[in-house]
């Protein structure tokens, strides 16, 4: 596997990649635009959201142009052929992260996956079954985050604690970006319900040691959540080798629709979790005095669920399958080495996040001495350049350490090295545009 670890001044290498960018490019159809008066566009922004491939875009119309009906109603043919499909994507999904397809429960993004964790877990609290009460946290439980987590696996951890008296915890960062786990038997300890870890951080790049904090959560008979919308679109990841009890992902960040979300679990420890939305095709049977509840994953789908989307994500679980997942990891490890290499060589900008490609994915988050990144990320649009700028849904990371906000580049399957080289060209246009291009820079001062 290629290793490609940048040292500041030690100049970019371009290591032969080992996706074909540009055929993979082909298969985009956004990337043909111009954008801001005939530029190309280089998007920089995956990490927030992906573009899609033409098989995506023509499993969602095919969808709809030929069987469109809601699954798991109906006996006509065509929601028989909905159903196919959905079951059939559920399926394909469930085998590229390693699991059978009744562990896979479709929500609407991460977010939505997570809470409905959490709101299964207050749920529990009250629930009539006592089966349903496995999980219930309470007062003097204490769920444990990290301090580099995305609002969506902070914020609903705090709700969870302000419904049900539990306490949050968190393990804090180290100055060079990395989980700070010298108190870990400390912050997870015999009071712990549950572990919500990032795998991949989308602000500093950052890829956590799992199996370390399952481990310890083992110890202690706590659950593991793993928010993997970072890292399901972009490594290899498989629940078996994981080790977690959860694990979340978006479809709209791995090539695939918006819209559509997935939550995997232990089928043991989800058949233990009340439901968190009540409806249609959730039930088992209706009285007017009350209901039961279907087993796992239909347990948790309420209502007609977004089955143009599934059918999309698996065509985009086919997409990146086709090219495979190591190669994704390793084309992105390249991409890495090389911008963090590239960004190093510019004078007043530093990288927020760990310095070399170890434990490291390709979200890079920068700062440029004397501009505001949301004027770094002006200039960069004005090229044509899309990267992100702010606290990127993960303010306790910036305020860590001690910047407003950062510019945040991220690479997937069509990124090439000259997407990599309009940023460095963005970033010096910039400071040059704002009058703080540094004297040392040759490249900066001539081009
Ligand atoms: N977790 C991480 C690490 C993320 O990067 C994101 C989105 O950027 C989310 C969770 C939330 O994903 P979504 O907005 O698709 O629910």
């Amino acid at each position: 596997m290629t290793q490609t670890v940048s040292r500041p001044g030690a100049g970019a290498q371009q290591v032969p990649l080992p996706l074909d960018v540009g055929a993979i490019r082909a298969d985009f159809p956004i990337l043909t635009r111009t954008v801001r008066d005939g530029k190309r566009l280089v998007y920089l922004d995956s990490g927030a959201t992906s573009q899609k491939p033409r098989s995506v875009l023509d499993a969602e119309r095919w969808f709809y142009e030929n069987i469109n009906a809601a699954p798991h109603r109906g006996a006509h043919q065509l929601a028989e052929e909905a159903t196919g499909a959905y079951e059939e994507a559920r399926a394909k999904i469930g085998a590229f992260i390693g699991a059978p397809e009744r562990e896979i429960v479709f929500t609407r993004n991460t977010t939505e996956a997570i809470n409905l964790v959490a709101y299964a877990l207050s749920n529990a609290v009250t629930a009539k079954e006592p089966e349903f009460r496995t999980y219930a946290v309470g007062q003097g439980d204490e769920i444990v985050v990290t301090e580099m987590e995305h609002h969506a696996d902070l914020i609903p951890w705090q709700q969870l604690c302000e419904r049900t008296g539990a306490t949050l915890r968190w393990l804090g960062l180290t100055d060079d970006g990395r989980l700070d786990l010298s108190n870990l038997a400390e912050v997870i300890n015999e009071r712990t319900k549950l572990v919500a870890v990032t795998q991949q951080s989308n602000i500093l790049g950052t890829i956590n040691p799992i199996g370390e904090i399952v481990a310890r959560a083992r110890e202690v008979g706590a659950l593991v959540l793993v928010d993997g919308a970072q890292s399901v679109p972009h490594q290899p990841v498989d629940v078996t080798e994981l080790g977690a009890d959860l694990l979340v992902f978006s479809g709209h960040k791995m090539l695939g629709p918006t819209g559509v979300g997935v939550l995997w679990g232990r089928y043991e420890v989800l058949d233990k979790l009340p439901p968190f939305l009540t409806g249609g095709s959730m039930i088992e049977v209706v009285r007017m005095e009350g209901s039961t509840f279907m087993p796992p994953p239909q347990r948790f789908e309420a209502g007609v669920p977004m089955t143009a989307q599934v059918v999309g994500l698996g065509a985009a679980v086919d997409y990146l399958q086709a090219l495979g997942m190591a190669k994704v990891e390793e084309h992105e490890k390249a991409l890495t080495g090389y911008a963090l290499a590239k960004l190093a060589e510019i004078p007043g900008v530093t990288v927020i996040g760990p310095a070399d490609t170890v434990a490291r994915g390709g979200a890079v988050s920068f700062t440029v001495e004397d501009i505001h990144p949301h004027d770094v990320g002006q200039v960069l649009d004005d090229l044509g350049i899309a990267v992100r700028v702010g606290h990127h849904c993960a303010w306790p990371v910036v305020r860590r350490y001690g910047v407003p906000a950062t510019t945040r580049a991220t690479f997937y399957v069509h990124t090439g090295y000259d997407d990599i080289d309009a940023l460095a060209d963005g970033i010096r246009e910039a400071q040059r545009f704002f009058g703080v291009a540094p004297s040392g820079d040759s490249e900066g001062a001539t081009s």
